[in-house]
């Protein structure tokens, strides 16, 4: 299969919700990351998206939709507080997982009996949406167990003759896949952090629970919350491994074991480093860490490098999707100096 990139235009969209109401499978841009889209009700349709992604069966799709009409014939029950949550920070990085109808089939929920609704707010996927006249399944466009793509490119590198177009609608404003939360639950429980942060979820719902599995490795044989948690995610080929400490500490500990060493780090601490550096946003800015940080595991992979010292987040307000993502790829490998 012949893979085209296309600059999203009136028309390319047009052409993307064809495809999607013929079956097919579309690699689209939302704020978050690029997803790779089919219509969510169509079994068939999504079983192309877990071959092209290579997705272990049981891990399953976040569907998104473009208006609140939408949300009903997907779930059995919209929770009102579901629905304070969607009022509150829809269009935007947010997934609830509410109990699911019967019109969602086992393929897009991953047998499970929820189902996870996300409205996107980038304008693009939303047109797609509209025009496709379906929910969409999209999980994230990138090989399973690479980092999530952020731009057109990234899709390509990892979607080449796997489906049929990429719309390219830019770089993702957020960088880091949506916050999602599950409500099919007695409490509200945080499984995956995201753009959108606890403190911002806690306004609406008092106090939440943070699920263990985000800031530490699932125990073996331990039941995951979501499927997602089992799995290896976001690893670029280089082994990386965390080093908390302060600037001076990290820069220290990356000129002592420099041999094919590369260092991803700050742009604060980029003029101290001694190793080939890849930067991934500024240390007080968490927004502009999630922004990079998926393209910073990319390039490390282009340093040539065999090890990668990543300075170790804040996991403060978005701050814990950060340290989430890095943290699973490290393979939780953390050195606290
Ligand atoms: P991705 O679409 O690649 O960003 O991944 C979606 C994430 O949401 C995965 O970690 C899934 O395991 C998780 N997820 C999707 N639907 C559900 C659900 N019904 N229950 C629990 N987790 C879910
Ligand atoms: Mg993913």
């Amino acid at each position: 299969m012949k893979t085209e990139i296309l600059k999203a235009t009136e028309e390319s969209i047009e052409k993307a919700a064809e495809i999607i109401k013929d079956g097919g499978v579309v690699g689209l841009p939302t704020e978050t990351v690029y997803g790779l889209g089919a219509n969510a009700f169509d079994s068939s349709a999504v079983e192309k998206i877990f071959e092209a992604k290579g997705r272990p069966k049981d891990n399953p799709m976040i569907v998104h939709v473009s208006s609140i009409d939408e949300v009903y014939p997907l779930v059995k029950k919209f929770p009102e507080e579901a629905k304070k949550l969607a009022e509150k920070y829809w269009p935007g990085p947010l997934t609830i997982i509410m109990p699911k109808s019967d019109k969602v089939p086992a393929r897009t929920s991953g047998n499970l009996d929820t189902v996870a609704v996300r409205m996107p707010s980038h304008p693009v996927m939303r047109k797609v949406i509209e025009k496709s006249g379906c929910p969409i399944a999209a999980p994230s466009a990138n090989l399973s167990g690479s980092p999530s793509p952020t731009n057109a490119k990234y899709v390509f590198d990892d979607m080449d003759g796997r489906i049929e177009l990429i719309l390219d609608g830019g770089e993702c404003e957020v960088g880091l896949e949506s916050t999602v939360i599950t409500l099919a639950t007695e409490k509200p429980r945080l499984l995956r952090p995201g753009g959108i942060t606890p403190e911002q979820l806690e306004e609406v719902l008092g106090e939440i629970i943070i699920d263990k599995a985000v800031k530490s490795k699932l125990e073996e044989n331990a039941k995951a919350s979501s499927p997602g948690m089992k799995y290896k995610h976001y690893a670029p080929k280089i082994k990386v491994v965390i080093i908390k400490a302060d600037k001076e500490k990290y820069a220290e500990y990356v000129s002592s074991h420099s041999k094919n060493a590369a260092a991803l780090c700050f742009e604060d601490d980029a003029q101290n480093m001694s190793v080939p550096t890849v930067t991934y946003g500024r240390s007080d800015d968490s927004s502009s860490q999630a922004k990079r940080l998926f393209d910073a595991l990319r390039e490390l992979d282009e340093t040539g490098a065999e090890i990668a010292f990543a300075h170790c987040p804040s996991d403060e307000g978005v701050g814990l999707a950060v340290y989430n993502r890095l943290l699973r790829s490290a393979g939780f490998e953390v050195i606290e100096l």
